[in-house]
Formats: C-alpha cells, sequence, structure tokens
C-alpha cells in the first residue's frame, strides 16, 4: 500500500483549525439543534442558502461541516454531504437525480439494499438493471436511451471485483448520463473515482471510515452543482441527519484509518494467500492490486482485509458446509458488516432462506464466505480458518 503523505496528514487533523478551536486537538462537538442569528435579515439569508450555513442541524453543523470537508478533499471534490447511513446517501442521490420515466443501471455485484432500494422506486415509475459482465461494449449494450443514472460499485465487497472506471465514466459521459461510485470498500485513501470521471462518490462510513463498529453514517461527495440539487432536494427533504457525535466520532476514525488500512492489507494479503493454498478452497477472490497493469493495480493504492472464498464441494451440500465451516470459526465472529477492528465473516447465498436465488440472480456463487480480516495478528486467524476448514 502505498498512500499519499498529505492524505495520512489530513486524516491526522493537520488540516484543521486548531485556533479556531482554542487549540483543541480534536474538533469539539457542536451539540445544538439550532444556530441563533444576529438578525432577522441574516436569518432570511441563512435558509434561502442553508447548504452554505448553519441555521438548522437538520441541514449543517459545525461538527458534520468538519467532517464533510475532510471527506470532500480526500475525495478532491467541491463539497460532500453527510448522512446518518450509507443508505441514506444513496437515497438522497435517487430522490433528487431522477424523475418518473427514468432508468437506472447498476453495474456489478452491489450492496443488496441499494438495489433493493431501487425496487421499491419502481412504484414511482423510476426501472432498473442490473449488469455483472463489466466489459464497456456489455454495459454500453445495457443502457437505455431513458438511463439517467448509472450505479457503480467497484471493488464489489462480496467478489472484490474491479471495474475499469475511467473507461466506463467516459461512456457515460459521452451519452450524458450521470455516474455514481459506491467506493466504500477503498475508502477515499485507496481510489478517487471523482479524479477518473465520476460524477458522485458515496461512502458507507460505519464500515473502514468509521473502523470500529459503534457508529452508523454515511457520506457523498460531488461537485458544486450536484452538492446544491442533492443538498436542496434530497438531503433536506428524506431527514437522514447525521448526528454531531457521530460526526466526530467518525473524524476520530479518520485519525486511525491509514494506519488501519495498512494492517488491515496485511492480514487480508496473508490470509487470502493462506487460503489460495488450501485444499478446501475452490477460489480465493482478492484484487491482483500486485499485477503491474490490472485494473486493481491502476486504480487502487492497495488492498484491504476484504478476502473472500469459495469452498470446494458438491454443490447440494455446499449450503450446509458453509454455514458449519463459519459456526466453527472462534476469531471471525458471525455478523452482517465489515471493516471493523474485528474479524467477520458471513455466507451471502445462504444467509437467508430468500438468500440463494438472489445471490445466484446477483451472480453469488454458492459455497462463498466473505471475510472481513480485522487487526488481530494474522497466524490466529490462519489457525482459526484452517481448523474451521478442516472440520476440527
Ligand atoms: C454497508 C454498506 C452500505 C450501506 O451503508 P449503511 O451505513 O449500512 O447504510 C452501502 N454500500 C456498501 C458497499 C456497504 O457495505
Amino acid at each position: 500500500m502505498k498512500l499519499d503523505p498529505q492524505d495520512v496528514a489530513l486524516c491526522l487533523g493537520h488540516d484543521e483549525d486548531l485556533a479556531a478551536h482554542q487549540g483543541a486537538v480534536m474538533p469539539p462537538i457542536y451539540q445544538s439543534s439550532l444556530f441563533v442569528q444576529e438578525s432577522f435579515e441574516r436569518l432570511a439569508q441563512g435558509l434561502a442558502a442553508e447548504h452554505a450555513n448553519f441555521v438548522y442541524t437538520r441541514g449543517r453543523n459545525p461538527t458534520v461541516a468538519e467532517l464533510e470537508r475532510k471527506l470532500a478533499r480526500l475525495e478532491q471534490g467541491d463539497a460532500g454531504i453527510a448522512f446518518a447511513s450509507g443508505i441514506g446517501a444513496i437515497a438522497a442521490i435517487f430522490f433528487a437525480l431522477l424523475s418518473r420515466g427514468d432508468h437506472i443501471l447498476f453495474v456489478n455485484q452491489n450492496y443488496g439494499p441499494t438495489v433493493k432500494l431501487a425496487g421499491s422506486l419502481e412504484r414511482f415509475g423510476i426501472e432498473h438493471d442490473v449488469v455483472l459482465d463489466l466489459g464497456t461494449d456489455a454495459v454500453a449494450s445495457a443502457l437505455r436511451p431513458d438511463t439517467r443514472l448509472i450505479w457503480f460499485e467497484s471493488p464489489g465487497s462480496m467478489l472484490n471485483r474491479v471495474l475499469d472506471v475511467p473507461a466506463l465514466a467516459a461512456l457515460a459521459r459521452e451519452r450524458g448520463i450521470l455516474t455514481a461510485i459506491d467506493n466504500s470498500w477503498a475508502t477515499p485513501l485507496l481510489q478517487k473515482p471523482l479524479t477518473q470521471g465520476i460524477d458522485i462518490s458515496m461512502h458507507t462510513c460505519t464500515k473502514y471510515i468509521g473502523g470500529h463498529s459503534d457508529v452508523v453514517g454515511g457520506v457523498l461527495v460531488t461537485r458544486e452543482d450536484l452538492y446544491e440539487r442533492i443538498f436542496h432536494e434530497g438531503f433536506m427533504q428524506l431527514g437522514s441527519t447525521l448526528s454531531p457525535h457521530d460526526a466526530w466520532l467518525l473524524i476520530r476514525g479518520l485519525r486511525t484509518l491509514p494506519a488501519r488500512l495498512e494492517q488491515h492489507e496485511r492480514g487480508g494479503r496473508e490470509v487470502a494467500a493462506f487460503l489460495a493454498g488450501h485444499s478446501r478452497v475452490a477460489e480465493v477472490y482478492y484484487p491482483d492490486v500486485d499485477e503491474p497493469g490490472s485494473l486493481a493495480a491502476r486504480q487502487l493504492r492497495g488492498g484491504n482485509g476484504m478476502v473472500s472464498l469459495r469452498l470446494d464441494g458438491a454443490p447440494e451440500r455446499l449450503g450446509q458446509e458453509v454455514r458449519r465451516v463459519i459456526d466453527r470459526l472462534r476469531y471471525f465472529h458471525t455478523a452482517v458488516s465489515w471493516g471493523g477492528v474485528e474479524s467477520l465473516a458471513v455466507a451471502p447465498a445462504a444467509k437467508t432462506s430468500g438468500g440463494p436465488a438472489n445471490a445466484d440472480a446477483m451472480g453469488i456463487p454458492p459455497g462463498l464466505i466473505r471475510l472481513s480480516v480485522g487487526l488481530e495478528p494474522p497466524e490466529l486467524l490462519i489457525e482459526d480458518l484452517d481448523r474451521a476448514l478442516r472440520g476440527d
């Protein structure tokens, strides 16, 4: 992993105005729902441009704004909006930018609830398709005359598949279609999609950015014109407001993000290498960030702790085998989510009784186990996996 030194300095707080906060090395928490104005005239001005003023915390709040400013700088965008969850950010983008008769094209294995949310929009006359073939030609032929938004996830958080982001962004731009990417996997430290031609980069902050499994949040970063539009027509109307305290926790999360990512990558690589040589494992999914010229090497500054594996075995027994392996793990907790200090394991295809059909439609193979490698010493995790896979 080769992080940008300026990014690391920013995460550590070297961009912050200490004098404005009496030298406090952590920004204060502005735990206030409203901001008193000097005059009625100032209030009227503030209300007319809430995206640029502190009036009411459902709009802007100084602690939340500090987080937004930092993430916008990391993403090299004009401005950011923080949300109470990643899904809150996604909902605001859809709500602000789409109308009856529009079509969304999802490219890659997207986060399930994102596509489910698009399904709910069918009631309002907004349709969608999912394309799993990531080639530029395949994406081009899945576009419709009414496609208004292309939604990417790269790398995807199940199979860690990487898209050719600049090529697909150029294709969309040629056709006048807006693009958004779920950049949660990479965080702004490993990938900056706005510099590759994407219009909107969004993150769940619940995963690596928060990093301690103690806060739910989301953010989007974009350019000025889209920022104002999404702020007024999506964010302010849907009420998915991040609390000042949670914004502060996320600023604290950023403090250790560079160090955590480096350790997650170290663990992820060791676990992936171990699994690749295991007789019970048919396939390991980890981006080939070391392969010169690969998409992953060109677009990502490194890997992380996300490693998926596919168990070897007879298809009809794989569901049960996956459950057995997961139940035998001791250091990997069984839970949803990812990106925290603790290691987690989940099986997307065997998750629920309704899971396999849905997983199948999303191209998630049976026998898949998705690991989020935490900060435990990799040798403990490898021992644990070996024991669980062998059936001890
Ligand atoms: C968790 C997740 C989300 C949704 O974020 P929440 O904060 O849970 O709403 C979106 N995208 C990806 C890739 C995720 O893993």
